[in-house]
């Protein structure tokens, strides 16, 4: 018989009172498959809208989470490329918030044993996101000048130390002065807070009048008007979240009497489609973070049975940077001095 293990589990759509902390027995890796025991997972807003129903699932009880990182357990029939014992991540399928969980081994990347489980948990998902933005969606290089709106969140930290380190000049949003110089240090060249300056004005202000080339928007309905006005003709809108609520209908016809602009709405999973292109993304994601030039930190830390904790803050606008869940067994490893306050 195999022991029960624990997991969130979703019964209905709603508030953080809905991520309930369950006993559930995962059985043994199907063919492609494998089992791994978790150390850390990743907490993403995507969960929060997979929560409340925003990006709604197939059934009911589910697990959300869509990052995290642990070593192999068991492997299933047809498996050649990963054995008991590796350590690995993945950004992709939900079902992350659990001490264990069955997994397609071609979603898994293997990754290096000295790299700590908890940087791995939290740059899967967003490192790669920061990734097909800046490489893909618009390819920016030095002479590029760019708006990233939420610049202090789990992203957004990692989208000023990768533009800055093409560099790029940013120019960063957040919700308060704090937020605004954490910004600063991880590479912004300007910071705006958002909820004190008119940042339309500001934008203006900061590119003579000219506008940005490229507005990266995942706040969504209460930025999306003012992010257009903040684009050079020609330029870019790429909404990618909405923390606020998503962007309502337009009409298109503003786009040309804004200036002939465009406009995309992309997703990660478009971009990590195929074996080949994920093992392309994360690769480059290790390579910035081993070679220094990206630095994952947590803002926050809990148990896996903490994960309502965890979403109340990042709804509530409290967190910075990237937020990771621990299963109990990596949390008793954590040193008392980050005990307390969301640190374990
Ligand atoms: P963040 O850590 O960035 O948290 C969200 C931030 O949004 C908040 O901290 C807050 O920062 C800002 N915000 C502005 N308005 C609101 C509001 N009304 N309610 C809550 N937050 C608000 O989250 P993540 O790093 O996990 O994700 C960032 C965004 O990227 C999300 O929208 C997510 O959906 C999106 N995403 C999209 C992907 C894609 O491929 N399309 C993949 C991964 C993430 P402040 O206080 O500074 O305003």
């Amino acid at each position: 018989m195999p022991r029960p293990t624990h997991a969130i589990r979703i019964h209905a759509y709603g508030g953080p009172e809905v991520l309930q902390w369950e006993e559930v027995e995962v059985g043994a890796p199907g063919p492609g498959e494998v089992k791994i025991r978790q150390h850390a997972v990743g907490v993403n807003y995507l969960d929060v809208y997979h929560r409340t129903g925003l990006y709604p699932q197939p059934s009911f009880p589910f697990t959300p989470g869509s990052e995290g990182a642990g070593k192999v357990i068991e492997v299933g029939e047809g498996v050649t490329d990963l054995a008991v014992g590796d350590h690995v991540a993945y950004a992709w399928p939900l079902g992350g918030y659990a001490e264990q969980r069955l997994i397609p081994a071609d979603r898994l990347v293997k990754i290096p044993s000295e790299f700590p489980y908890e940087t791995a948990a939290m740059m899967m998902l967003q490192g790669m996101t920061v990734r097909y933005l800046l490489k893909e969606t618009f390819p920016v290089t030095k002479d590029t000048v760019l708006l990233w709106h939420a610049a202090a969140g789990g992203v957004g930290l990692i989208a000023c130390q990768w533009a800055h380190h093409i560099g790029a000049t940013i120019i960063g949003t957040a919700g308060t002065d704090e937020k605004a110089q954490l910004a600063r240090v991880h590479g912004c060249t300007h910071v705006i807070n958002y909820r004190t300056e008119n940042f339309v004005e500001r934008v203006k202000e900061i590119t003579g009048g000219r506008g940005v080339d490229v507005v990266y928007d995942s706040v969504g309905k209460d930025t999306f008007a003012g992010s257009l006005d903040c684009l050079r003709p020609r330029g870019l809108f790429v909404n990618f979240g909405n923390a606020s609520g998503p962007v309502p209908p337009f009409d298109l016809g503003v786009l040309a009497k804004k200036g002939s602009l465009y406009v995309t709405r992309p997703t990660l999973f478009t971009h990590i489609a195929t074996r080949a292109a994920l093992l392309e993304a994360a690769t480059d994601v290790i390579d910035m973070v081993q070679l220094g030039r990206v630095r994952i930190n947590a803002g926050k830390v809990y148990r896996m049975s903490e994960a309502a904790e965890a979403h109340r803050a990042l709804e509530a606008r409290e967190t910075t940077s990237s937020i990771v869940l621990l299963a109990d067994y990596a949390a008793r490893r954590v040193p008392s001095a980050h005990r307390g306050s969301g640190m374990i």
